[in-house]
């Protein structure tokens, strides 16, 4: 069989997988009114926490992890919307939806310019115009820098930036963006993080370096008295961070660091599925995959069956799983932490 046919092959048969379990809960097939529902749950359990925040009735520590684990389903249902799941006729619901999953998802990119990226990831997975995933790291070689920037969008995209701006002008001239990726890619570069994202982070940093220069002084025995203008603007900051920055910075660690090594990046083919992506759900990868709702266990699923919503993906996975165990996709291929996400072994430049 050749990949291709092995492809179509798991495209019938996982995709039947859904079907037949929507015939048996016909419930399931109010597939607009399941991801509102979803959409309203979540959004609701997050705003309960602020609410415990603000009262005093939880640790910190527990407001951030639920939060976290909240947004992750928010993140689930970006995707799905971004792949016209919900609400596909009637835009103001959709669009409403869209806009609330990026409110409290602040950091992220602005998800009607992600949309372009992300449905470039599903033509060209693995390949050098795959902006969307070398964005989060995949394909890098590990060690510090790719560390730090696994969580940190901003960071990830200025430690790159000098190289990639070079790179993305050379695949222009290759013929390998359109003039309208170039376009869609000045517009995400310029106003992606607007008006959430960039403000955000900056609160992040002032936010961190003020403790770091504070815990610093106070291990040489230096006293050091903030000013009260600068006590203020962090009492006023606190709030945001553990409300939105610190949830969503532990739910992109996980998801970027799943994503970016369950994705193959640098060798392979143009267009075979077979070959983009493993599966990734060792036994001890469950704190991670917790704050990404289990991306590490569906996503592959996902790029053989796109227009499956997640909820009915997680239903299905296990069975999925035999599936694509059968034709050959790989599992739990920790070889790729070594080779940089290579698919077939040594790293190219
Ligand atoms: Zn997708
Ligand atoms: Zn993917």
């Amino acid at each position: 069989m050749t990949d291709r046919e092995k492809t179509s092959a798991i495209h019938r048969e996982i995709s039947a997988l859904g079907k037949n379990l929507k015939e048996r809960y016909p419930i399931l097939k109010n597939q607009n009114a399941i991801g509102f529902g979803i959409f309203t749950f979540a959004i609701a359990m997050i705003v309960l926490a602020a609410w415990a925040y603000f009262t005093g009735r939880a640790a910190t520590w527990a407001i951030i992890l639920w939060i976290a684990f909240w947004t992750s389903i928010l993140h689930e249902l970006e995707h799905d919307l971004i792949h016209y799941l919900y609400f596909k006729n009637n835009r103001f619901l959709h669009n409403l939806m869209l806009l609330g999953v990026w409110i409290f998802r602040p950091l992220t990119l602005n998800p009607w310019l992600r949309r372009h990226l992300h449905l470039y990831h599903h033509k060209y997975s693995g390949t050098a115009t795959d902006l969307e995933e070398r964005g989060v790291t995949n394909g890098q070689k590990w060690g510090i820098l790719r560390f730090l920037s696994t969580p940190d969008l901003i960071l990830a995209s200025v430690l790159n930036s000098r190289n990639m701006r070079h790179e993305i002008g050379q695949l222009y001239r290759e013929g390998k963006f359109s003039k309208e990726d170039i376009d869609n890619l000045r517009k995400t570069s310029m106003f992606g993080f607007w008006p959430f994202g960039i403000p955000l982070h900056l609160v992040w940093y002032s936010f961190v370096l003020y403790y770091l220069v504070l815990g610093l002084t106070s291990l040489m025995a230096i006293q050091l008295t903030p000013p009260a203008w600068l006590q203020s603007y962090i009492g006023f900051v606190t709030p945001l961070v553990v409300l939105l920055i610190a949830p969503n910075l532990i739910r992109q660690f996980c998801l970027h660091f799943i994503t970016s090594n369950m994705h193959y990046y640098g060798d392979v083919e143009r267009g075979n599925i077979m070959q983009q992506t493993q599966v990734l759900n060792a036994w001890w990868l469950f704190p991670l995959q917790l704050f990404c709702f289990n991306f590490g266990s569906t996503h592959t699923i996902h790029h053989f069956v796109v227009q499956e919503t997640f909820y009915i993906r997680q239903l299905t996975a296990r069975q999925a799983h035999v599936i694509l165990h059968n034709y050959g996709v790989r599992f739990n291929d920790l070889g790729t932490f070594g080779r940089a996400n290579r698919y077939k072994g040594e790293m190219a430049a």
